[in-house]
């Protein structure tokens, strides 16, 4: 056998300075020849930690040794025993926090983890190659009604009507897949990939309808009456500000909105789609999570001479994924560690001249582990920007939360779920993703579609 290699399989990529100029997707992916040699890499582990660190515990090295041995139908059948979505999880998951980190082969010093996102994604798009199998459902043994079509909603659905039920998803957008959709770029995850994959869940036999807001176009006691269950995952886009002096100028826009003109409003497809998102040239980003990297890295394709980045904690608590934060450097993004902004400034006519900023230092960690960033007096600095954008989380999505009042909330104002059954506090109405946690990952919001679909089951077969 070949001597294994200390470093990943590399993968593909546009170089840096075409790609920052344009849509396309950035990382290629894998030959089947590469993938089989990155997967010679792993130790087939027994009581493999890279399952257990996986939040669907997919058994990654059974799909691994099947891509080693050329078996992609066999791979691809290993994992979808355990996610609907693989070409998204395979893009787009923290890997380097999960399956990855605690790969045996990484833990050793002179090794690099086997790249299991990679290898997902290899398999994930052979089998978006293949043509599509319809299956009948008969859906007797119950029907459910999923709300929102995000990463959550699509899981629940897709385990759902894998179980035998009749399964209906509501989205109150024109196109489903949450922020698959709407939130994360062309160039990180391509809207094709996902719709084929959704394409995949609709064969099993859920169906989705769009453009129905739940609460407003159909209310929840009519979906109450007319389902068994129900799975509440309207997730948490709603935009947040930081509420300081400016907000209201001209450029000054949430990452939300930025991201929902470039994506969803194909702002990225200018001059064929011209919906408006400000021409820019210097673009300040706030925050330090994904959307943050999305937006700024959007915005530079969107031709912005400069685009920086402030955050007010280190690289070292940076929350976005490594890849992603490299790929920004690559691309010419700046970064402003250690910085928050204190006000938008007016060019006198309501437009953003500049953003003045503080210095922070770190103090003690507060309540979420990370130290808290204290401001450093005297410190101010300012950034010549035409545009600002606010990335610093989102709150959850209101409009079935304001005509459901009979369902109870937590302090944040999301959904008071039980985590270990997604249970609601009314019989009968589940809830999970962001819209119970936070925003949080894509990984996150399946498993608790997964743990959905299963309770779901238990409860409607002892309540028939
Ligand atoms: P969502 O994806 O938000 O889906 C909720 C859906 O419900 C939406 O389609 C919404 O329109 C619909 N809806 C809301 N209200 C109603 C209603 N009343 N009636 C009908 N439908 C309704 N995570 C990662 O793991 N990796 C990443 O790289 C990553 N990057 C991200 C980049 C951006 C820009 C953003 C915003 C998030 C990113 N995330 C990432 C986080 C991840 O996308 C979310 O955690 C995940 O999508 C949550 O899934 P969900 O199904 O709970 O909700
Ligand atoms: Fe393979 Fe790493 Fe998982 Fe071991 S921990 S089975 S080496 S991927």
């Amino acid at each position: 056998m070949a001597k294994r290699s200390y470093t990943k399989t590399p993968m593909r990529e546009q170089a840096p300075e075409v790609r920052n100029q344009n849509f396309d997707e950035v990382a290629l992916g894998y030959t089947l020849e590469e993938g089989q040699l990155e997967a010679s890499r792993c130790l087939q582990c027994k009581n493999a930690p890279c399952i257990t660190n996986c939040p669907v515990m997919i058994d990654i090295p059974g799909f691994i040794k099947a891509i080693e041995e050329g078996d992609m139908p066999l791979a691809y059948e290993i994992l979808s025993r355990y996610t609907n979505l693989p070409a998204i999880c395979g893009r787009v998951c923290p890997q380097e926090k999960q399956c990855e980190m605690v790969c045996r082969l990484g833990r050793s010093k002179k090794f690099e983890p086997v790249a299991i996102g990679k290898l997902e994604r290899l398999v994930a798009d052979w089998a978006l190659e293949q043509p599509v199998e319809y299956k009948e459902v008969t859906g007797d043994k119950g029907r459910v009604a999923v709300i929102g079509s995000g990463p959550s909603g699509l899981t629940a659905a897709g385990d759902l009507v894998k179980l035998g039920y009749d399964v209906t998803v509501y989205e109150a957008l024109h196109a489903p897949g949450g922020v698959l959709t709407y939130g994360i770029p062309e160039f990180r995850l391509p809207k094709s990939t996902v719709k084929k994959e959704i394409e995949r869940i609709v064969a099993q036999g859920v169906k989705i309808e769009t453009n129905v807001v739940v609460g407003k176009t159909i209310t929840m006691d009519e979906i109450l009456s007319e389902f068994d269950a129900c799975y509440l995952s309207v997730g948490a886009g709603a935009p947040r500000f930081q509420g300081i002096k400016g907000t209201s100028l001209n450029g000054v826009y949430s990452s939300s909105e930025y991201l929902t003109r470039v994506n969803l409003m194909h702002g990225y497809q200018f001059p064929t789609y011209d919906t408006p998102v400000q021409k820019s040239k210097n673009v300040v980003v706030i925050g330090g999570g994904n959307v943050a990297m999305d937006a700024a890295r959007s915005a530079k394709r969107l031709g912005a001479d400069k685009v920086s980045i402030v955050y007010r904690r280190s690289l070292e608590e940076l929350p976005a994924r490594e890849e992603e934060y490299h790929h920004s450097v690559e691309e010419g993004i700046e970064y402003h560690w250690l910085s928050n902004p204190v006000e938008y400034m007016d060019d006198g006519a309501g437009r953003l001249k500049a953003v003045k900023c503080v210095q922070m230092e770190l103090g003690e960690p507060d309540e979420s582990g990370r130290r808290r960033p204290i401001v450093i007096p005297g410190s101010e600095f300012i950034i010549e920007a035409d545009t600002a954008i606010e990335a610093i989380g989102q709150g959850a999505n209101k409009v079935l939360l304001d005509t459901f009042p009979e369902l109870a909330l937590n302090k944040w104002g999301y959904i008071d779920a039980d985590e270990e059954t997604c249970a609601t506090s009314i019989p009968g109405v589940f809830a999970g993703g962001d819209i119970v946690t936070g925003a949080a990952t894509v990984i996150l919001a399946m498993g608790a579609g997964k743990i959905a679909a299963n309770e779901i089951d238990q409860y409607i077969q002892k309540t028939r």
